[in-house]
């Protein structure tokens, strides 16, 4: 019997050695030491020797079963670190794909940058509003037909009895006096970069949309001033070249306002398909109307301001050459399109 036991302890640890896969080796576990194993079997057998060699035996016995066992255990181990070397480090690895920021976000960090490098200091102002700071503040009282222009959304809750209705601020001209108070005394260099809201949809209107507004105020402030500012935009932000002009135009908060265009990029003025005249409007601004600064708590005979109030997506849409035929696109997700930029 003793003998049988080592036969089969060699013969199991000659077969584990030639197997080359996990499935042969489990294989052998089941030959040997399963229900009906050779080694279960001669287990089995054991009551059959007498008492003294059963001892003896058994010991052989557990001796061989250990030493497959072990022998199982590493080579199981060494098929699993086989499989690795399969593994090349020096093969070249997928690129996950690389997005970039939206192209809102970047113009917004962009017109942040190119006023942070004159003074102006980015502000942030509620995008739900009172009544109070959005219109009435701003020399625009209740009722005053030039509210209509601002096609606002209103909120759905009590008045208040000093700030009037809620709304969804359409411009962010409401950082204007909300700057005002609280800044205290001036000099303020303002620009106020937030999301605004109308009810309007078409291709160049979205119900959602950005503006940056800029405000300045100090003693000897004059439209030199306001004009140099926006010479620097142009330049700064559509490039070497690009100048802009100042149209009479009539805002409630401004006297005198102005619309504000910018010289064409594709005729440089001279005109062409694009632009006609040789210019683009960009948007509204003017000196900050006195009415405004006394709400403000700002003395209007000391101090005088300017303030410009436009479009993120437009200052984008003029700028880029990919062309933007339909606002809406840009808030869509489209990567085919978002990718362009
Ligand atoms: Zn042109």
């Amino acid at each position: 019997m003793q003998e049988d036991v080592l036969n089969i302890k060699n013969q199991a640890l000659a077969q584990i050695m030639s197997a080359d896969s996990a499935a042969e080796l489990e294989q052998i576990r089941i030959d040997y030491f399963g229900r009906n194993g050779r080694f279960t079997n001669i287990i089995k057998n054991i009551k059959r020797v007498s008492a003294d060699e059963r001892k003896r035996i058994g010991l052989i016995i557990n001796e061989a079963k250990k030493s497959i066992e072990e022998l199982l255990e590493n080579q199981k181990r060494n098929l699993r670190e086989s499989v690795r070397e399969w593994f090349d480090p020096t093969v070249p690895g997928q690129k996950p794909e690389i997005g970039h920021l939206h192209p809102i976000t970047k113009t917004i960090n962009e017109i942040s940058r190119i006023f942070g490098r004159i003074g102006f200091e980015r502000a942030r102002y509620p995008e739900v509003e009172w009544d109070h700071f959005a219109f009435e503040a701003l020399n625009m009282p209740k009722n005053h037909p030039a509210r209509d222009e601002w096609e606002t959304f209103f909120i759905d809750v009590p008045e208040n009895s000093k700030y009037g209705k809620t709304v969804l601020t359409p411009h962010t001209s409401n950082g204007q006096v909300r700057e005002m108070l609280r800044v205290g005394t001036p000099p303020i260099r303002m620009i106020n970069i937030a999301k605004c809201y109308r009810r309007q949809s078409d291709i160049s209107h979205a119900p959602m949309f950005h503006q940056f507004e800029g405000l300045v105020i100090d003693e000897d402030i004059s439209i030199v001033n306001l004009k140099g500012t926006l010479d620097y935009f142009a330049k700064s932000f559509y490039g070497e070249g690009r100048t802009t002009r100042l149209r009479p135009y009539h805002f409630q908060f401004t006297e005198p306002s102005f619309e504000i265009d910018i010289s064409c990029g594709v005729c440089k003025g001279r005109g062409c398909k694009v632009c006609k005249s040789g210019w683009l409007e960009l948007g509204g601004a003017g000196m900050v109307h006195p009415n405004v600064l006394k709400a403000g708590k700002i003395d209007p005979v000391k101090y005088s301001g300017f303030a410009f109030g436009w479009g993120v997506e437009r200052v984008l849409m003029m700028k880029e050459e990919v062309g933007i035929p339909d606002v809406r696109m840009i808030y869509g997700t489209d990567l085919r399109y978002l990718s362009q930029f």
